[in-house]
């Protein structure tokens, strides 16, 4: 994990709670800088694409540039929340195309328009104990490929799933205060 250099792609969406998580979660090895530009990602071992809202991100990701760096980076990419849209491979939503770099059918806004926001105490694959999670109008996967290992699932759908160096999640780790996720993402960089 030492000298990591995170990105966080910092277009609209809850960028300076991921800058802090990530910050907290290198303890003092590595960097965090934010991504506004193919020049910003360079260089870097990770990209955290926050929650916020998915159709202004896919336009903003098109207009700076970054669709095309985004598709060819190598690093591994932490997406929450809007996140995970925007990574899918298909979504229940024809305003924008995603970008298609894990093997996840996502259905936004999953939990109903009236229930803004939810939480619960979720077990998870890979954590000795279950994480306390926030889901924020979020979205949930439907199905997910052969090379994807979920790593969370309530009656609502898959919530949290690793495919490679990639880790994506239905909902706000950033907000919980509790870095594991962050950990046993930068582990597996
Ligand atoms: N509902 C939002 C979307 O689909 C995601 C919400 C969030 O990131 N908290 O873009």
């Amino acid at each position: 994990m030492a000298g990591k250099k995170i990105g966080v792609l910092a277009l609209q969406g809850d960028v300076s709670e991921h800058v802090r998580a990530f910050s907290a979660a290198l303890t003092g090895e590595g960097e965090v800088v934010e991504v506004r530009s193919a020049a910003d990602l360079a260089g870097c071992d990770a990209l955290a694409i926050p929650g916020g809202e998915s159709t202004t991100i896919a336009r903003l990701i098109a207009e700076s540039g970054l669709r095309e760096a985004i598709l060819s980076f190598k690093g591994g990419i932490f997406a929450t929340c809007a996140g995970m849209v925007l990574v899918a491979a298909s979504i229940d939503d024809t305003r924008f195309a995603p970008l298609g770099i894990v093997d996840i059918t996502v259905k936004r806004n999953a939990f109903g328009r009236q229930r803004d926001s939810f939480e619960a105490d979720l077990v998870v694959v890979g954590l000795d104990a279950p994480f306390h999670v926030v889901f924020i109008r979020a979205p949930v996967a439907a199905a997910a490929g052969p090379g994807v290992e979920v790593l969370a699932e309530i009656p609502q759908g898959i919530v949290a799933v690793r495919q490679g160096k990639h880790m994506v999640l239905s909902f706000h780790p950033e907000l919980s205060g509790d870095l594991r996720l962050h950990r046993l993402f930068l582990a597996g960089l």
